[in-house]
């Protein structure tokens, strides 16, 4: 099932998502609709949230379908190191059409558990770290857009309530 992916102004996007608890069949087909619902937007990313679900669980797939076996479930996700410096274009499903240059880490890595319950740790570099860091935000209610300036942001914000005042957000 394909869900519709929630914008920015919604407050499931600002909410500190809940752990997962249960490793039930109930979680893994909400996983493999994330999974679907990622790729019907075209997103390398997503995270329950942005489903409008507030749990702790993201999946990435940075080859976009490319290969099956770089395919990423986070549950219940902590980023326990991050090292050295990248900046890059950086977006996000809930906030289409912007883009902006978002300083990161450039080597992080993160402890999670997998579908079935099970501790694993692993570290990501460039897209992959910038990935880890940025769906783990959504878990704790935070946007790319609270990395740049506010500068930035407030520009950010003003075209958005502008759409919204046009019914296009
Ligand atoms: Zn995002």
């Amino acid at each position: 099932m394909i869900y519709p992916i929630v914008k920015y102004g919604d407050p499931a996007l600002e909410r500190t998502a809940a752990p997962v608890t249960a490793f039930d069949a109930e979680l893994r087909k909400l996983i493999e609709d994330m999974f679907e619902s990622m790729y019907a937007a075209h997103g390398v990313g997503l995270a329950a949230p942005q489903i409008g679900i507030s749990k702790r669980i993201a999946v990435i797939d940075v080859t976009f379908k490319e290969d099956p076996a770089q395919k990423l479930v986070l549950i219940n996700p902590e980023i326990i190191h991050k090292e050295g410096h990248q900046r890059s274009n950086e977006g996000c499903l809930s906030l289409p059409e912007f883009r902006e240059k978002v300083a990161r880490p450039n080597r992080v890595t993160v402890r999670a558990q997998d579908v079935h319950g099970k501790t694993f740790e692993r570290t990501g570099e460039e897209l992959l770290a910038r990935a880890f860091l940025h769906e783990t935000d959504h878990l704790n209610g935070k946007l790319f857009i609270h990395h740049i300036s506010a500068l930035k942001r407030d520009l950010i914000k003003r075209k958005i309530r502008k759409l919204a005042k046009a019914g296009e957000w």
